[in-house]
């Protein structure tokens, strides 16, 4: 794993020092000894990670920090500070200035690589998230939702202590509830069961359980595909140092260390919630983007854009295999009427109806999608003429059978629906034709009086 680290000092001999020892680490570093270069450098986008002087002339570290956790174009970019002052209130400081961590001079070698790697697996996580959002937006023609995340919804978070010694516990759960509903499991064998059955925004697990392995419980807590993403923040004792390192590269995200500081905790605690909301928002930015990309947003069938590629490689399968292959295209009659006689809600209402019971009228194999307007076309995957005729008159009446209700039942609409079929023919029939000759035949339809089934055979 290799990262880009920007090291931010004024004092040149702490530059080199930190440089030294994360080249030896096979990390590409750049330096900068100013806040705003350093800042410049993050917007420019240079650097995956950056450790941060807290003490600086001009612009110190604290204020740099909190600019770069402003500015959406680099919120996302792991912040670690370096401090001189062993003080909680510096490190809290930091952290409330949005630092993802501190460390202190001398800086330590191992939690600086170990802090430094667990740093970098998540923000490329992150990146893959923001890529596959960007992509996602792109395809949809809309703007990645990245702004969403700073809304809060106003719902409390909700965070699970895994601790079984109640003088521990007590205390953690008194600091957090505050600001967070609490829940905590004394029973260690109980934890992943309740926790995966359960939605947390936090699990705080303390590393000093009576017979037990707390980091296989982390380690199961991140293969589990529910709780995969839920930040795991460890609570060590001060001889604890290598389980710290263990835990981190399982892929703990945080420890805290005891004597716990409740200023310290609440910090480390939202750091940890906020990162997780911000992946959320880009998750359920992607899945939002890509719905956007294939899907008809009044009826919630698939679009024409979709209906394209999928189709295509449907009809290619049903060559190869010569098992079959039909479409159906279908038109409501009169559509306009409805839309001049009882407005252009109802009419929505109408298609959004006529969606439905075609939705419910083919298997899952098939491919429904809203073509544009009124007009629909399903493919059926394995189905001959005769089957794809079944289908549609059973969508005909369907149709016709029910008046649409509209203006909350007040009011019923009466369609009807004509529809043109036809069916692959032979090994030369192309996905154009076959589309071309239920087209002919859903206008033969119109032509021949309209609520009828036409079938259009190859010439
Ligand atoms: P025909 O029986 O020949 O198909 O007649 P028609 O009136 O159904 O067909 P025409 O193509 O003349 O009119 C279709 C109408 O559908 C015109 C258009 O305003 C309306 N329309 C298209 N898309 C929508 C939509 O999303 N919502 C609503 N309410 N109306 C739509
Ligand atoms: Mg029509
Ligand atoms: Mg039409």
């Amino acid at each position: 794993m290799t990262a880009r680290i920007l090291v931010v000092d004024d004092i040149p001999t702490n530059v080199r020092l930190l440089e030294a020892r994360l080249m030896a680490e096979y990390f590409q570093v750049l330096t900068a000894d100013n806040g705003p270069d350093a800042i410049r450098m993050c917007r420019e986008g240079q650097c995956d990670l950056v450790l941060l002087d807290v003490m600086m002339p001009g612009m110190d570290g604290f204020e740099v920090c909190r600019r770069l956790k402003q500015d959406p174009s680099t919120m996302h970019l792991p912040v670690v500070m370096v401090t001189a002052l062993d003080q909680t209130e510096d490190r809290v400081r930091g952290l409330e200035a949005g630092a993802d961590d501190f460390l202190t001079k001398p800086v330590n070698d191992l939690a600086l690589v170990t802090r430094v790697k667990s740093l970098v697996r998540l923000k490329m996580l992150t990146d893959d998230l923001r890529m596959r959002a960007m992509t996602g937006s792109q395809l949809a023609f809309s703007e990645p939702h990245f702004d969403d995340f700073r809304h809060n919804d106003g719902n409390r978070r909700r965070v699970v202590v895994v601790d079984d010694r109640a003088s521990s516990y007590e205390r953690v759960v008194d600091y957090l509830c505050e600001e967070y509903d609490v829940q905590v499991i004394t029973n260690p064998n109980e934890a992943l069961i309740s926790i995966v059955g359960n939605e947390f925004d936090l699990a705080v697990v303390s590393l000093s359980m009576e017979g037990v392995d707390s980091l296989r419980l982390c380690s199961h807590l991140r293969s589990v595909e529910k709780t995969r993403n839920l930040p795991l923040l460890v609570m060590a004792d001060m001889d604890q140092e290598q389980i710290v390192s263990r835990a981190l590269e399982i892929g703990v995200n945080d420890y805290i260390r005891r004597p716990i500081d409740q200023q310290e905790l609440l910090a480390r605690s939202r750091t940890q919630i906020r990162r997780k909301h911000y992946n959320d928002c880009l998750r359920n930015s992607v899945q939002q983007t890509i719905e956007l990309a294939v899907k008809d947003p009044l009826t919630g069938l698939h679009n024409r854009r979709y209906h394209d590629s999928h189709y295509a490689n449907m009809f290619d399968n049903a060559r190869r295999s010569g098992s079959g292959i039909a479409a159906i295209m279908c038109d409501i009659d009169h559509f306009k009427a409805v839309n001049d006689t009882y407005g252009h809600d109802a009419g929505d209402q109408v298609i959004r109806e006529v969606a439905s019971r075609i939705t419910k009228s083919v298997r899952e194999v098939d491919l429904a999608s809203r073509f544009g307007g009124e007009e629909f076309v399903i493919i059926m995957p394995d189905t001959d003429v005769e089957r794809a005729e079944k289908i549609a008159e059973r969508i005909r009446l369907e149709v016709e059978a029910h008046p649409v209700q509209v203006a909350g039942g007040s009011k019923q609409i009466s369609i009807t629906m004509s529809m043109g079929v036809s069916s692959i023919d032979g090994e030369d029939d192309t996905p154009e034709r076959l589309m071309k000759r239920a087209d002919v035949a859903l206008y033969t339809a119109k032509r021949n009086g309209r609520n009828r089934i036409v079938t259009e055979l190859a010439a």
